[in-house]
């Protein structure tokens, strides 16, 4: 068997590859690995095996026609992650998101088409929905992007849908929550805020802290990529949540608390523009259809993150501090 995972040295991706290596998933056991990725600002190499007889990485775009063209065929699956991610960046500047979100997720699906690529899973966001004040979103939600990360991401969706429907790709997509685990860019909010207080600075909490977000643990989410790449069926969309809602003050709270420092760390500045209030998911779908249940407590999970970068300054420091080989 052989499994192409894009994005694959950045944060969900890397994680995917190194269960993928350990044999973690029914079906892959043995499986060869090409794991693609451009290594943006995002990517590090550092976060798969240096070596490893069934991986081989490749440095490249999913842009480019003529390296999907190459390197796509004769692989039995393809999981899409790469992305551009951060919704802040999205703001600031949104040709990259567009580029690669969406001219490259179609690029690399007519490469699966015109290789004859067996299976795809599109990783998607529940950011497509927009925000939602009270109960959850199910798939029939309809999208209602908010930032242009999320437009971007919704269009990818779309995009994909497209290649199901029109040609017949044998393809799902996932829309998960948000992410946190080992491996994540300081850039993101569970990251930056965790070592910002190990470095003893304080951690910036956006307008009044009261956005909420669903927390999933990034082995549940990849937990629930690999049930839709067995089972999973064409055309169909499966939310992936992890059922913890917190709000961004709480959040902050509990990595206070983990981090024995005080509320005094806790540094207001103004809200993120057209800043999504909350997120939730329906995932009774997954759970029904494919027997998916996260398993890992928010809490101890947390608690665990916060010990992984306790214990791998060297890791965070590098990235953070740009002494690494993050780029
Ligand atoms: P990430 O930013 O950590 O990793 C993205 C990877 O894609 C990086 O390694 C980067 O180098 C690579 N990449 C970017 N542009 C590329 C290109 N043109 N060609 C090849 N590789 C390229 O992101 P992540 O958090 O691991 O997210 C992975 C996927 O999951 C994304 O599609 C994202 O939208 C989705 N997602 C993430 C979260 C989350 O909480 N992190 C939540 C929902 C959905």
């Amino acid at each position: 068997m052989r499994i192409l995972v894009t994005g694959a040295a950045g944060f969900i991706g890397s994680n995917f590859v190194r269960k993928l290596l350990a044999d973690a998933y029914t079906g892959w056991e043995g499986a060869q690995v090409t794991a693609l990725d451009k290594l943006t600002y995002a990517g590090n190499r550092d976060n798969l095996p240096a070596s490893h007889d069934r991986l081989v990485f490749v440095r490249g775009d999913v842009c480019d026609r003529e390296l999907m063209r190459e390197l796509v065929p004769g692989h039995d699956a393809v999981v899409h992650f790469a992305a551009e991610s951060h919704v802040d960046r999205s703001l600031e500047g949104a040709g990259e998101f567009f580029r690669t979100n969406v001219l490259g997720t179609q690029t690399l699906l007519d490469a699966v088409l015109e290789g004859g690529v067996e299976r795809v899973v599109h990783v998607s966001t529940d950011e497509v929905y927009g925000s939602i004040e009270e109960g959850s979103w199910s798939e029939e939600w309809p999208l209602a992007p908010n930032s242009p990360y999320a437009a971007s991401k919704a269009g990818s969706d779309l995009v994909a849908r497209s290649y199901w429907r029109t040609h017949g790709v044998d393809l799902s997509i996932t829309r998960c929550s948000n992410n946190y685990g080992p491996y994540q860019h300081p850039e993101k909010v569970i990251p930056l805020f965790v070592t910002n207080l190990l470095e003893g600075r304080g951690v910036p909490l956006y307008g009044d802290g009261r956005n909420v977000r669903e927390w999933l643990h990034v082995d549940d989410h990849c937990r629930g990529i690999h049930l839709v790449l067995n089972q999973g069926e064409a055309g169909e969309i499966y939310n992936i949540g992890g059922g913890n809602e917190y709000t961004n003050s709480r959040l902050t709270e509990k990595l206070l608390e983990l981090t024995g420092a005080g509320t005094e760390m806790i540094q207001r500045v103004p809200d993120r523009k057209a800043h999504d209030l909350r997120y939730s998911i329906d995932e009774s779908k997954i759970r029904e259809r494919l027997g998916y249940a996260p398993q890992i407590d928010f809490e101890e999970g947390l608690a665990a993150t916060v010990t992984w970068y306790r214990d791998n300054p060297d890791w965070w420091k590098a990235v953070k501090h740009g002494t690494g080989r993050a780029a």
